[in-house]
């Protein structure tokens, strides 16, 4: 057997993944022609091409551009099924993925708790091996009010399966600081916490996120790598570090995989888990992310196992589900 072919069977799980940028392509092409602009993407492959990026800001850019083709309740329920499936098929059995309600208010005017509403139902549809619970990605771009109230209106719906909240967007115009007030009122409400840091900017975003955020986890971390006594706390505290490999490589914020700091901070024992934050839009997989790992930072089967194992060690799920999660990934 191959080695893509025995990460392939190995059960998976993904703690950074964006819904909106999990669609599969030819989901995403029936809304682009549901809305009539077929002028503009003709076919899959003209889609495919629209999602290759120039750097961080052009990637945004192009996110912003993909979810205005998503319109109308009915759309998440739909667009929510087709990425659960596809997860289904890549043997991937629990995943806490963000949602991003609130673009879609600011774009369309919809409400989010009928977002999330909708999103849970095409979730659901799909229930077969997997479990998916949601976290709110409170786009930082909007302002920490617009937040404090979508949290509030989230706060009412606790039957959608929300674990958490998180800041994602334009980390590079807004630093986390001004957040205080939102993760604390999350933490009120019971919900854990995330924050992308570390992506589009550097070491003192992180530390903005840990000390005045007090997240329990960080989303991407890459940059940590800039600053050593940054990487030693993140070490000490066994703070989890979501990353991303190839979502870094398609913004650049690394050159090539083999600079990536997944290799530095794994062997020195960071609590580090492989995630695709935004599949669809970066032509990647968890199997194509566990493969490029193995060929360009020499990764065995084994440490690709124990990076599984640290996924389910960063979620947010009881102790049953780690364990059982655990054991399966122990006979796979
Ligand atoms: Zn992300």
């Amino acid at each position: 057997m191959t080695l893509s072919q025995r990460i392939r069977n190995l059960p998976k799980v993904e703690i950074h993944l964006h819904l909106e940028g999990a669609i599969p392509l030819p989901a995403l092409w029936e809304l682009v022609k549901k809305y009539g602009a077929t002028d503009e993407v003709p076919d899959i492959a003209t889609l495919a091409d629209k999602f290759r990026y120039r750097d961080f800001p052009h990637f945004l850019e192009t996110w912003m551009w993909k979810n205005g083709f998503i319109r109308e309740y009915d759309d998440f329920t739909f667009m929510a099924a087709a990425v659960a499936e596809d997860l289904t098929h890549q043997n991937i059995r629990y995943v806490e993925a963000f949602h991003s309600p609130g673009d879609f208010h600011e774009l369309h005017g919809l409400e989010v708790a009928r977002i999330t509403e909708a999103v849970r139902k095409g979730l659901d549809s799909q229930r077969a091996g997997i479990e998916i619970r949601l976290i709110a990605d409170l786009t930082r771009d909007f302002g920490p009010d617009r937040a404090r109230g979508w949290l509030a209106e989230i706060a009412g719906t606790q039957s959608m399966q929300i674990v958490g909240i998180g800041i994602g967007g334009s980390e590079h115009n807004h630093p986390p600081e001004p957040y205080e007030g939102v993760y604390d009122e999350a933490r009120s409400l019971g919900l854990r916490t995330t924050a992308h840091a570390g992506e589009a900017a550097g070491p003192a975003s992180v530390w903005g996120a840990l000390r005045c955020l007090k997240v329990d986890r960080i989303g991407h971390g890459t940059r940590a790598a800039e600053d050593p006594e940054l990487v030693e706390f993140l070490l000490q505290q066994k703070v989890p570090i979501e990353m991303c490999p190839i979502s870094n490589l398609r913004t650049g914020v690394v050159e090539t995989l083999a600079q990536h700091p997944i290799r530095s901070f794994f062997d020195k024992g960071l609590l580090v888990s492989v995630n695709t934050d935004d599949p669809k839009m970066f032509d990647t997989s968890l199997d194509a992310e566990y493969v490029a790992l193995a060929n360009e930072l020499s990764f065995s089967l084994t440490e690709i196992k124990k990076l599984i194992e640290n996924a389910i060690d960063s979620t947010w799920a009881d102790e049953p589900t780690k364990t059982r999660l655990k054991t399966e990934l122990a006979e796979a």
